[in-house]
């Protein structure tokens, strides 16, 4: 697939850098009422974050944390200085791995599944949907409630390297050292994974050392994530770095994994994201 023109982009995306709409050219009824908290779809889904997901967030986020400060203590003891290259390695393939992740489940709750399924669409589906037609509510949204569904991912691996610290021997600990380093760097990279995300939608009043770190591109930068927002949202799906996307979108990735699943199940990719997108009342 070709890379998106920047005329394609402007007139597909929300203008969330533009707030008085100074380059919203597509005027009329259809413009007005596309993106944002006005729309019928995102106001409906919006209403849909209830106390139980509010409350399932922050149990997550506390148990995750309260697991990464057992397990960095661990790993701080066992540390030995002349690893260091094996660490540094590791956070490497801990960051690469955390931005193919963020894509890969990214691209799955935005081509399939439905916020019609029980607890699981509204629980974890819905926010995919809310985000497409409401880009900037992000922006609007607390700690706990962009960042607790990252924490509940990690708290599987987080939790196995606890549980290895706890019984292995220290030999054991040794061995296995590089592996838990690996591990536990990738889930504290998918934990700030939304944040940085987040970052890429803020467009006024970010910290400057963020706006650094975006546009060295070591984190999420503002402009790469647009071309995701383009209407009908199926490119640039990776969130923590980016750095994955441009080589993704070149093999054809995700038209490839689309195309097999669509061939064995008959569902249409997208159909539940188009009908929220059209949703007008
Ligand atoms: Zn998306
Ligand atoms: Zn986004």
């Amino acid at each position: 697939m070709a890379q998106k023109t920047e005329e394609e982009i402007l007139r597909n995306s929300m203008p969330e850098d533009d707030p008085n709409g100074n380059s919203n050219f597509v005027r009329g009824e259809e413009s007005s009422a596309r993106w944002g908290p006005q729309h019928a779809g995102a106001k409906e889904l919006a209403s849909q974050y209830t106390a139980g997901k509010r409350f399932q967030e922050i149990l997550c986020l506390v148990l995750a944390i309260g697991l990464m400060v057992f397990n960095f203590y661990h790993l701080c003891v066992n540390f030995q200085s002349e690893n260091w290259y094996y660490i540094l390695g590791a956070a490497l393939l801990g960051i690469l791995t955390a931005d193919f992740m963020s894509g890969l489940v990214h691209w799955g709750a935005d081509t399939w599944g439905s916020v019609d399924l029980p607890i699981f669409g509204k629980a974890f589906i819905r926010p995919f949907r809310e985000h497409h037609i409401d880009p900037t509510s992000i922006t609007r949204h607390d700690f706990i409630e962009t960042n607790g569904d990252n924490f509940a991912v990690t708290l599987f691996g987080l939790a196995s390297i606890a549980y290895r610290f706890v019984t292995y021997t220290p030999e054991e600990i040794q061995a296995t050292y590089n592996w838990q380093c690996y591990v536990f760097l990738l889930a504290i990279f998918v934990s700030v994974t939304n944040q940085c995300h987040k970052w890429s939608h803020t467009y006024f009043g970010l910290p400057v050392y963020i706006t650094v770190l975006q546009d060295l591109h070591i984190i999420l930068p503002r402009q790469h994530h647009r071309i995701h927002h383009v209407s009908p949202h199926d490119t640039y799906y990776c969130i923590t770095t980016g750095w994955l996307n441009y080589p993704l979108e070149k093999i054809n990735f995700w038209p490839i994994c689309e195309n097999i699943i669509e061939t064995v199940t008959g569902y249409k990719p997208r159909s539940d994201d188009m009908k929220w997108a059209k949703k007008t009342q």
